[in-house]
């Protein structure tokens, strides 16, 4: 052994070689559905499609398009993505109940390639309190489900919900019932985000060495940032032998979140030599990616968010400074470009529709003659004020455009007086559901203020404002400012952005869109997700 080798198992971050041959990682992204459950995330139907085309650019391997039978919407959606989007295999999520599982595989049936992916809860706290069900019968369910699963598609996964609180012999004695029954990936869920690093492999490890049978399928990961340790477990399952890690781009999801996709994926990459795998991501797509999501979702990214973040690739201290304008290594591991975060100035005032068009196609738009028409107006009026448009400020206008189709009440005109000895005084018009037009004026403390009174006075639905975010999209006197705001309605969250110019214009729009939201979800009905869907009973309450 040379002093070389020596050290590079001391120190494998420094010396450790790459091996010659990555092994392939599959990323199954869970935005759609796992994302989905993140209180006061709904996704339209255009939003998914807009996801998911999204999705399969940046080269995730599977899209979890959403849950088929907990609502006609997601049924919809997912039937949707699998005619519609090119790549990636397209999986839909399923309980343990026959019609679920046929519900799903009528969802995917027009795919190119599917994945029936179904799980239940194994751990004696899902069970008994949850499921009312006995360990056997959880075990020959989860394995007559497969079959059934396997009768349609041949790409079957199996998730065993709660996998951290499971009696390990237990577990073991499912995963391997459910190989034999033909799942074709096994997925492990710290459903709870419970999980610590070491006990994670050792438990991976562990159930390898007593289920040999998994070293024939894909093991897979799904977990949780309840403790702030998603991307470290599912990091640390790739070293127990995991080739498919699941998550979401942003990290967004149920409580705390899943996995954010984004930092395994530069983890993996800065790392081969740790790792051993490499994912197929185009990276330059991160960024735009991370945007949509956080646009469509309503969720802003925090500005230190790892890869992603606002500040991701800012620097303040003057020794930092210093450093990078000498070299950009100093002080950083990777480049903007990399994650496609370096900002491009694009249009200006003169630009016609055709250059709109092809930026936009560029930038993975889809839009049809009218919402072209209503971008381009959008973008004149936005090159008026503003000297340089960039692909963020398009991204903005896209998005609002895109709110357009679906909307209830919709936003004519807004007039605001303010100022120092002057009451803030909102006129406000809207379009109602019934097709007329109403307008009204308000008081109110300040500006913002008094437009949502005029709103709510106008829209008649009872909300409660939860968080209200104002974020400069790009930087500059001339910035268009983005409002993101959360209104809690019966106990849900539904979220509403807006962007302009004009702050109390982007205020508006974001407050309307939200009260769009509501107005949604109320003619919907609840959605059934995988925590809230235990008992058989409420199966079959839901209607399809
Ligand atoms: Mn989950």
């Amino acid at each position: 052994m040379s002093a070389n080798d020596s050290v590079s198992l001391g120190n494998p971050l420094l010396m450790k070689r790459a091996p010659e041959k990555l092994e392939p990682l599959t990323i199954l992204d869970t935005t759609l559905r796992d994302g989905e459950q993140s209180p006061g995330v709904t996704f339209s139907a255009e939003d998914k499609l807009a996801i998911a085309h999204q999705l399969a650019r940046l080269g995730v391997d599977v899209i979890e398009a959403g849950f088929p039978y907990s609502s006609p919407g997601d049924f919809a959606a997912v039937t949707a993505i699998a005619e519609q989007v090119e790549g990636p295999v397209i999986a839909g999520l399923s309980r343990c109940f026959e019609e679920d599982v046929r519900s799903c595989a009528r969802a995917l049936a027009k795919a190119k390639r599917a994945r029936i992916h179904v799980f239940i809860g194994t751990s004696p706290i899902h069970r008994e309190g949850q499921l009312r069900m006995t360990q056997a019968e959880v075990y020959e369910r989860s394995l007559s489900m497969v079959r059934l699963a396997k009768s349609f598609q041949d790409d079957v996964e199996y998730s065993a919900m709660d996998t951290t609180r499971t009696e390990p012999d237990y577990l073991a004695q499912v995963l391997n019932g459910c190989i034999e029954a033909g799942a074709t990936t096994i997925n492990l869920a710290d459903t709870v985000g419970y999980a610590t690093p070491d006990e994670w492999r050792q438990l991976i490890e562990w159930l390898y060495a007593q289920v040999p049978a998994m070293a024939d399928v894909t093991v897979s990961v799904h977990c949780h940032n309840d403790l702030g340790l998603a991307t470290a477990n599912s990091l640390i399952g790739i070293r127990a032998g995991a080739r498919q890690v699941e998550g979401c781009i942003n990290g967004i999801g149920e409580r705390a979140g899943n996995t954010a996709l984004e930092e395994v994926a530069m983890a993996v990459r800065l790392h081969p030599e740790v790792f051993g795998v490499a994912t197929r991501f185009d990276h330059t797509q991160l960024f735009r990616t991370s945007r949509l999501v956080s646009q469509l979702s309503g969720m802003m990214v925090q500005a230190n968010k790892a890869v992603v973040g606002g500040n991701a690739f800012a620097h303040q201290a003057g020794i930092h400074q210093d450093g990078m304008l000498k070299d950009r290594r100093t002080f950083e591991i990777m480049e903007p470009n990399e994650v496609g975060a370096g900002s491009s100035l694009v249009l200006g005032k003169l630009s016609g529709r055709h250059a709109l068009r092809e930026r936009l196609a560029a930038l993975g738009y889809r839009l049809d003659d009218e919402d072209l028409k209503r971008a381009f107006v959008r973008f004149k009026e936005l090159a008026d004020r503003k000297r340089e448009v960039t692909d963020r400020d398009l991204e903005a206008i896209v998005a609002d455009e895109r709110q357009g189709a679906a909307e209830s009440f919709h936003l004519e005109h807004l007039q605001v007086s303010c100022g120092t000895n002057l009451r803030p005084t909102a006129t406000v018009r809207m379009l109602l559901p019934s097709g007329e037009s109403r307008e009204t004026v308000s008081l109110g403390d300040g500006p913002i203020d008094a437009t949502y009174r005029a709103i709510d006075a106008l829209v008649q639905v009872e909300g409660e404002l939860d968080e209200f975010a104002v974020q400069a999209i790009t930087a500059g006197m001339d910035a268009v400012g983005e409002v993101t705001v959360r209104l809690r309605h019966d106990g849900a969250l539904s979220a509403g952005r807006g962007a302009d110019t004009d702050i109390i214009v982007a205020a508006a729009k974001a407050y309307v869109q939200a009260l769009n939201r509501v107005a949604a979800s109320r003619d919907s009905g609840p959605r059934l997700t995988p925590e809230r869907m235990g008992a058989q009973k409420v199966a079959t309450e839901v209607t399809k």
